[in-house]
């Protein structure tokens, strides 16, 4: 976040999936209200909607707008018309890379999970408005365009009064013009369709093929009892048909170390599972209880030593997957894109299958092409040209 000692306004997004991120979020809340107390403070998301007295109680001046408001906070703000839901963003500040938001919300019933409650009922960005908003941003010069959703595989956008899906939204985006290429954010196993994957194959790599695919854990025990709605071995199958159709795709996971009951026989069967997997990495998670869910209130809580230990375990799997991935890079040529501002002396970028690639200098706005030298662990050098 730049400038907020200075800045007269602030608007502050929370979020609300883990304690941690509650306590973040207060902890910057606190400190922007302390040393900028001038400003207009603003906070918004998911901790709004979730606890509004503990920002009420960091920052009493605090203006609170839950998720609800949130397409108000223009109008709010004296800064303009009230938005469409959803609406429109034209630039992302000296970034190469543009998230879209073309979904939100959730009617999953996962027992450790708060996003139900904080974000409401399924919703879709209409298809028009998506073509519109990518569109402006590839104009404008961004080079990868990220769509995110909470749950992103449920898009349904209207077209010309009938229902379009993902894939029929990715079919239509990736026929744009210009020098761009899509990446879809996290995606629910359950909703990685033939039809999707097929969109992605068929789309001349203008959409990346990376992966992120939510597992949590490996055990079918643990899985029942987080009211995942798979099992393990359909995941391992739907990851098969993944890689039939886009060979080499980079897939990463999201798994959870210390969910209430985990045995250390669970665990092991899990870490077991997702080492068979061979991912190109994973997202740790430690167990978070969240006031509200089902599993709160599950008896057999792990100890946090316990949790904290498994996730070490869980890590340690994590860069040695990522290691592998980068190793297996050398000598390729990849597209790649500046993570950070295109106009900067930056040299970090990811190629289209979310390597991290350190480059030998800037490569500037744009998709550039890139061989890769060589790996020191996850991360990978590469020169551009
Ligand atoms: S699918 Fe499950 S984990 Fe994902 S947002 Fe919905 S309830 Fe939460």
């Amino acid at each position: 976040m730049e400038d907020w000692q200075s800045a007269d306004l602030c608007v502050i997004n929370t979020c609300s999936v883990t304690a941690e991120a509650d306590k973040d979020a207060l902890r910057l809340i606190r400190r922007i209200a302390a040393r900028n107390a001038r400003a207009r403070l603003v906070v918004t998301g998911c901790l709004a909607e979730h606890d509004a007295g503990a920002l009420a109680k960091a920052a009493p001046k605090a203006t609170i707008v839950g998720n609800r408001g949130k397409d108000g906070l223009a109008v709010l703000l004296g800064l303009g018309p009230a938005g469409a839901p959803g609406g429109r963003v034209t630039r992302w500040h000296g970034r190469s890379r543009a998230l879209v938001k073309v979904q939100d919300g959730c009617d999953g019933a996962c027992s450790y999970c708060v996003v139900p409650q904080v974000r409401g009922v399924l919703s879709s960005k209409p298809l028009e408005a998506l073509v519109e908003e990518v569109s402006g941003l590839v104009a404008g010069g961004h080079a990868e365009i990220v769509l995110c959703g909470v749950r992103l595989g449920r898009y349904e956008g209207e077209a010309g009064g009938a229902a379009a899906d993902l894939a029929a939204a990715l079919e239509r985006l990736a026929r744009l013009d210009g020098d761009f290429r899509l990446r879809l954010s996290s995606l629910e196993v359950a909703e990685l369709s033939d039809r999707l994957l097929d969109a992605a194959a068929g789309s001349g790599g203008r959409v990346c093929p990376s992966f992120h695919l939510p597992l949590q854990s490996g055990s079918e025990a643990v899985l029942r009892r987080m009211k995942r709605p798979y099992a393990a071995e359909r995941f391992a199958r739907r990851l098969e048909a993944l890689r039939r159709r886009l060979p080499g795709a980079g897939v990463f996971t999201d798994i959870m170390a210390g969910f209430p009951g985990e045995t250390e026989s669970e665990f092991e069967e899990s870490l077991a599972f997702v080492r068979g997997l061979r991912l190109s990495g994973l997202h740790v998670f430690r167990y978070s209880r969240r006031r509200g869910t089902a599993a709160a209130s599950m008896p057999g809580q792990v100890p946090a030593a316990a949790a904290v230990e498994r996730a070490v375990r869980l890590r340690e799997l994590d860069r040695e997957l990522r290691s592998a991935f980068a190793a297996a890079a050398v000598g390729s040529v990849r597209r790649v894109v500046a993570t950070g501002d295109p106009r900067s002396q930056d040299c970090e970028a990811l190629a289209e299958d979310f390597l991290p690639v350190v480059l030998d200098r800037s490569p500037g706005p744009g998709i550039h092409r890139a061989r890769v030298v060589s790996s020191d662990g996850p991360s990978a050098r590469g020169v551009v040209g």
